[in-house]
């Protein structure tokens, strides 16, 4: 799960790096008191908390002269759309005079089993770009997991980027502090670009982290976040994450359902097979409760690509006969307003089948001739 900047700067507060004092306004709250109640004062920079790529570039960074304008600036930026998505929160901070940023970045190195930090002189901008033109530029350092990122290397690195003196104290506490909160929160990234020096002492002016969900679990974030905030995921796929659902948009015309996600992609596989176009992954799992097919129908009847939806279960755990009742129950509650061709085996299956035929609904136990029929009456071959 990607954090916005003011949750990973929170954090990284937490660890003992220090960030611009700011606040964060949300939609429906008035800017100028905030920051009045947070005492700032000044010049103080407004900063969109969307989690896409290129956010200052896009008009997500604004540096307003005074509270009144940036309160103003707060006010045009919640609720207006950057790269399609909506500003719901805006961190105002002090706009921290500085002439110099760097860069510095802890992810996870796959092909050599470790961490990898990267620093580079020049921060601010996309370091994607200087890796390309001026791969000098970037000093690279695998952290080794088992003795994780020692002190005394802070500072060896901190000097070959210029640091000096008090600057490289404050630097080396800060990437141990970028460190600890990488190892504690299972992430995948924490960066800065940039962070600066201020009077001898490392500030960062942007955070970003990516953690990895059962963080979440262990209680060390609080984040909750809506699917809708990172901009990737399409209306439906929105829709289907806030039921809690793990749906994926395709662009055919039959609906899938299946338990697991094997069996989800082989019955994709299958109804490719036969000449037809899959509308959807939708995985509900091994569990595959009456409650979670309940939701299943109930996108699929009005997602409308679907025209028919093709459900198919192996029941191993959950009995045949438990999800037949389930789908029963659906398509009583959500209406049948799209053909539907089941097919179930498994534990139960002939009680699972004949309830779904007292109900008047037709299920099959081979996959193919399924998958047939769901093209067919989708329109298809
Ligand atoms: P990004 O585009 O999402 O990476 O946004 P950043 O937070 O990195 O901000 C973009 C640029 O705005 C930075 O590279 C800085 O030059 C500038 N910036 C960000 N925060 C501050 C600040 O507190 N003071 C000043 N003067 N500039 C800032
Ligand atoms: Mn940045």
């Amino acid at each position: 799960m990607k954090l916005f900047e003011y949750e990973a700067k929170q954090i990284l507060r937490y660890y003992g790096a220090t960030t611009p004092r700011g606040v964060v306004v949300a939609q429906g709250e008035d800017p100028l008191t905030k920051i009045r109640e947070a005492g700032l004062a000044g010049r103080l920079v407004v900063k969109a908390q969307v989690l896409v790529a290129g956010r200052g570039k896009a008009g997500g960074v604004k540096l307003a002269p005074s509270p009144e304008e940036a309160a103003e600036i707060a006010t045009r930026m919640l609720g207006s759309k950057i790269k399609g998505v909506t500003v719901r929160k805006v961190l105002i901070e002090e706009a921290v005079e500085h002439d110099r940023e760097w860069f510095a970045s802890i992810t996870v190195d796959r092909a050599s089993r470790d961490f990898v930090l990267l620093l580079s002189t020049e921060g601010g901008v996309d370091i994607e770009e200087v890796a390309r033109e001026r791969p000098e530029a970037i000093i690279k350092y695998h952290i080794p997991p088992e003795r994780g990122l020692l002190p005394y290397k802070a500072r060896e690195l901190g000097k070959e980027i210029g640091l000096r003196g008090r600057a490289l104290n404050s630097f080396a506490s800060t990437l141990v502090a970028m460190y600890r909160a990488f190892v504690d929160h299972y992430a995948d990234l924490v960066e800065s670009n940039p962070f600066t020096v201020v009077k001898d002492r490392v500030v960062l002016l942007d955070a970003r982290m990516i953690i990895d969900d059962s963080a979440i679990r262990l209680g060390l974030v609080k984040a909750e976040q809506d699917p809708a905030e990172t901009g990737e995921l399409s209306e439906w796929e929105v829709r289907a994450r806030r039921l809690g659902l793990n749906f994926v948009e395709l662009d055919g015309y039959v609906g899938i359902v299946g338990n697991g996600a094997g069996l989800t992609m082989a019955t994709m596989d299958l109804v490719k097979h036969f000449g037809g176009e899959p509308a959807n992954f939708l995985d509900i799992g091994g569990g595959a409760s009456a409650e979670v097919m309940k939701k299943a129908l109930s996108i699929l009847m009005e997602y409308p690509k679907a025209r028919s939806i093709f459900i198919n279960i192996f029941g191993g755990i959950t009995r045949c006969d438990e999800v037949a009742k389930g789908v029963v129950q659906a398509l009583r509650e959500v209406g049948s307003g799209k053909p539907v061709v089941i097919r179930l085996v498994g534990t139960n299956e002939e009680e699972g089948r004949a309830i779904l035929e007292g109900a008047g609904i037709k299920a099959f136990t081979d996959p193919a001739e399924a998958a047939k029929e769901a093209i067919r009456l989708g329109g298809g071959e």
